[in-house]
């Protein structure tokens, strides 16, 4: 039965959802491939910046539904940055205490966002320690551990309720091919991966999933070689994307292929596209866009036409100080200048 609290807590998000619009689907084009349209479905533009708005919204509502959260509930939660913005967000809207443990190394611009939300940061040294810490947190303060890299790909409903998948093919509608060949994610979770790939299924339309996993990820080779113990020491470079370890949410069965990415390409792709959209997009976009690059290679070589489908996850102006500075870019991830040229002769 619901208290008063929660049914509240229903009603605020309900209404938070109605005052909210639907994300853009920006179509683009290359003078490289006349045969083929390329679409990226706009997740910057969520009130919290990445489409973990979407995964911040099912995670409370599958929490207020299991009883797992009530008033006073402090709120925790294991992340790379995006969905703790998300989640402060909605914790400040049912009026609960949020802290996110993330590795110290996350952009200080949400860091700045999860605060500006209300939200406490709880820096730990590596990606490895954020699950055990957020569990011992939860204990101490007994709070409600959040969990995402478990539930995200049961919270969200695969079938449709205008998900992610069932958004896409209704913005779709009126183009030339309005059934994609191809979606292209890169996993975090894997949440989203496995409701596109789930609604694919569930619909029966022909399109093809294609995820593209960044380096020092352990999803490709799990996905090759089925060992689910693989770990990962170093830690992915890529904020939102690649995992140390291999999450319960990352589904495979529902994936048609994947794609190794170098971290170089990923961002040659990510400056590259960001001149062409006239607008920054986030290093995972870059990731994503390598992807469809090369299915429109295959698909070109192959005499096909058609669209391809991926996703802006976050906007650039968030690694204003890291991705997008040069001194950092060189220091860290040294651009792949070979890649960067191919690409500079597709426009
Ligand atoms: C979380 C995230 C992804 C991956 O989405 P999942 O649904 O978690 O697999 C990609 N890019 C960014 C910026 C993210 O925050």
């Amino acid at each position: 039965m619901n208290n008063n609290w929660t049914k509240q807590a229903f009603a605020k998000i309900a209404a938070d959802y109605t005052r909210s619009a639907d994300t853009h689907l920006i179509s683009f084009s290359l003078n490289a491939y006349p045969n083929i349209d390329f679409y990226f479905k706009d997740e910057s533009t969520h009130p919290t910046g990445s489409l973990k708005h979407r995964l911040a919204r099912s995670l409370f509502l599958y929490a207020l539904s299991n009883g797992w959260i009530n008033e006073s509930t402090p709120i925790i939660e294991s992340s790379s940055g995006s969905t703790a913005v998300s989640e402060a967000y909605f914790a400040k809207l049912l009026g609960l205490p949020f802290i996110a443990v993330m590795a110290k190394t996350t952009a200080k611009e949400k860091i700045k966002q999860i605060e500006f939300y209300g939200g406490k940061c709880h820096l730990v040294e590596n990606t490895t320690q954020i699950y055990a810490e957020s569990e011992r947190l939860a204990d101490e303060l007994g709070g409600h551990y959040m969990d995402q890299f478990t539930y995200a790909e049961r919270a969200t409903d695969w079938r449709g309720n205008n998900n992610i998948a069932e958004s896409i093919y209704t913005q779709m509608a009126n183009e030339p091919n309005p059934i994609p060949k191809w979606i292209v994610m890169s996993p975090g979770t894997g949440g989203t991966s496995a409701t596109i790939g789930r609604y694919v299924r569930y619909q029966g339309v022909d399109t093809q999933l294609l995820v593209v996993d960044p380096d020092n990820s352990v999803f490709y080779d799990f996905y090759k070689n089925g060992d689910n113990t693989l770990t990962n020491q170093t830690g992915s470079r890529i904020e939102g994307i690649g995992r140390p370890r291999v999450e319960p949410s990352f589904i495979p069965g529902v994936i048609d292929d994947m794609l190794k990415v170098p971290d170089g390409q990923s961002i040659a792709a990510m400056q590259w596209l960001s001149s062409l959209l006239g607008r920054k997009v986030g290093p995972s976009t870059g990731t994503n866009l390598v992807g469809m690059l090369h299915l429109a290679n295959q698909m070109q070589e192959a005499g096909e036409s058609g669209s391809i489908v991926s996703l802006i996850c976050d906007s650039g102006e968030r690694y204003l100080n890291t991705y997008y500075d040069l001194n950092w870019q060189q220091a860290h991830i040294p651009i792949d200048s070979e890649y960067q040229k191919w690409l500079c002769s597709l426009v």
